[in-house]
């Protein structure tokens, strides 16, 4: 009890704590921050993104070239902080942040190309006009993050907002903060006197939904469809835009004249590299049947010379999210027990926190581990008779994310590339997409919408607004009540002349 004279002690913020996926021990603390926090945080934006905004947009490149710079020349903390964070090994870290600098790199330098105003041409009846539309930043974006790759995915919405003018509040998830909290800290280093244009808030759900209530111009989430779902219904009550980039459940397509060698070598890399833990990782193989016995030998051969763990020799660390082991083991036994054969591995690979390679085949396309998101270092390969029951089981998804397609002639590839139901694809390489900033990324069905990265991921955080500017008197005004009728109705006959000819 406190009695009046002493003053209380002020109460703690809440706090939690991260902790290593491979041996549990803590990692750092960090503040939950609640709905208070939060919405300071977007008021610091709003005024931060004013002066961003007024920038000349050499300088907003200047200064985003010098956020680059900064986390290239502190590429190994950044490194470390993502590997002990995720578990995964320096190496992949290491990749992910490559990846990031390029993404970060290309947005810097063509964000006024894109978003600049440009001269569109007039019609028939607007030739006295001069159009032009402009993009304009949307003001304060809000980007929650997911921990798979905690720099490179969020910031194919951080760096492509920011570069667009706007100010950034991002909450990263709640087992990879560290990641998120260095890369702001290193943004205010590099970006002096634009304080709060980025700023980290950390917390797990309750954050991210005080972020989506927080009156922010956009939400860009990235995490898993059922998730999507309920940060999108709140983003609704106040029709504030959503960006949706969700889970995936690729295809690899094998056609017979694939270079098979080629073939297996991507698809362990797709299906194995981050413990399977990437949206646009490799779950579903498709292989003409004259091919899939020498395609399977060739995947297994390769798979079982990897191991997880968290030494240097491993090819992979532990599954990050606790609770996706049980996942990955439902998925396996279940697809055993429906009938499948495991070719390496089985339930007995899953040893929490490290799931050893599976792989599979024969498995039932009404197996979980077909039809829902496995998200660990599985991979099922099928036959097929031809080509198209391979796309028509590869689109039988309720997913649309990525995919890819092997086979001898790229521009065959390509053709069957077409038919794919995928936001992606890349022929004769699994993920190429990925790394190439010019293009965007982002899915369909419960993959989401929108798309991130390239031109399209820049326009994604602005608003387009359309001018006309009257160059001269026209000499058939049409908006005006002094319009004689006649003119009005040789106007319509003119048009009508026109248009019916061509
Ligand atoms: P998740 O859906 O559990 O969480 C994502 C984020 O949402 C976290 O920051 C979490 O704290 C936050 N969150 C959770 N509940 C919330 C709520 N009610 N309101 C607001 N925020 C909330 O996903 P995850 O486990 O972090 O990430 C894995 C998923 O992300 C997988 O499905 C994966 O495929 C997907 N992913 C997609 C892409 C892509 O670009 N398409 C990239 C990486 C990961």
């Amino acid at each position: 009890m406190t009695d009046a004279a002493t003053p209380a002690a002020a109460p703690r913020p809440a706090t939690f704590t991260t902790s290593s996926p491979a041996t549990r021990e803590p990692i750092a603390e960090h503040p939950v921050d609640g709905p208070e926090d939060v919405s300071r945080a977007v008021i610091r934006a709003r005024a931060a993104q004013a002066g961003w905004a007024a920038l000349p947009a050499g300088r907003r490149r200047g200064h985003l070239l010098r956020w680059k710079k900064a986390l290239a020349a502190d590429l190994d903390a950044v490194v470390r902080t993502i590997a002990e964070e995720t578990g995964k090994p320096a190496g992949d870290a290491a990749l992910e942040v490559v990846l990031t600098l390029e993404h970060l790199n290309w947005a810097a330098r063509n964000a006024e190309r894109v978003l600049r105003r440009r001269k569109v041409g007039t019609g028939l009846f607007t030739v006295h006009q001069r159009a032009s539309l402009v993009h304009r930043p949307l003001g304060v974006v809000g980007v929650i993050g997911p921990w798979n790759y905690p720099l490179y995915t969020p910031m194919g919405s951080i760096g492509y907002a920011l570069a667009a003018g706007n100010a950034v509040v991002f909450k990263p998830s709640e087992l990879t903060p560290g990641t998120g909290v260095l890369l702001a800290e290193l943004f205010d280093a590099a970006v002096p006197g634009h304080a709060g244009l980025l700023t980290t808030v950390t917390g797990a759900a309750s954050t991210g939904d005080a972020l989506a209530r927080s009156g922010v111009d956009k939400l860009a989430f990235t995490g898993s469809p059922e998730t999507a779902r309920k940060v999108m219904a709140v983003c609704a009550e106040t029709l504030t835009p959503f960006l949706a980039e969700c889970g995936g459940k690729d295809a690899v397509i094998v056609t017979a004249d694939a270079d098979l060698s080629a073939a297996a070598d991507a698809i362990v890399w797709g299906a194995l590299s981050n413990a399977g833990q990437t949206c646009a990782g490799v779950e579903r193989v498709y292989a003409v049947r004259e091919i899939h016995a020498a395609l399977c030998e060739q995947v297994v051969q390769r798979a079982r010379t990897l191991r997880p763990g968290a030494g240097a020799d491993a090819a992979y660390g532990p599954m990050t999210l606790p609770s996706q082991v049980a996942v990955v083991e439902r998925h396996v036994t279940g697809a055993i027990s429906a009938g499948a054969q495991a070719l390496l591995g089985g339930p007995e690979s899953v040893r929490a926190p490290y799931v050893a390679p599976v792989v599979l085949t024969g498995v039932p396309e009404t197996a979980a581990a077909v039809t829902e998101e496995t998200f660990g270092p599985v991979v099922v390969i099928n036959p097929v008779a031809d080509v198209d029951e391979a796309v028509e089981r590869a689109n039988a998804s309720r997913y649309a994310l990525g995919a890819a397609v092997f086979c001898r002639n790229g521009r065959a590839g390509a053709a069957i590339a077409a038919r794919l139901c995928a936001g992606a694809v890349s022929v004769n390489s699994v993920l190429g997409f990925a790394a190439v900033p010019a293009l965007p990324f982002g899915g369909s069905r419960d993959s989401g919408f929108g798309r991130i990265h390239g031109e399209e991921g820049l326009r994604a955080f602005t608003s387009v607004q359309s001018t006309t500017v009257q160059r001269f008197t026209p000499p058939i005004a049409l908006t005006s009540f002094d319009v004689p009728a006649a003119t009005r109705e040789r106007a319509v006959r003119l048009a009508r002349a026109l248009h019916r000819r061509r």
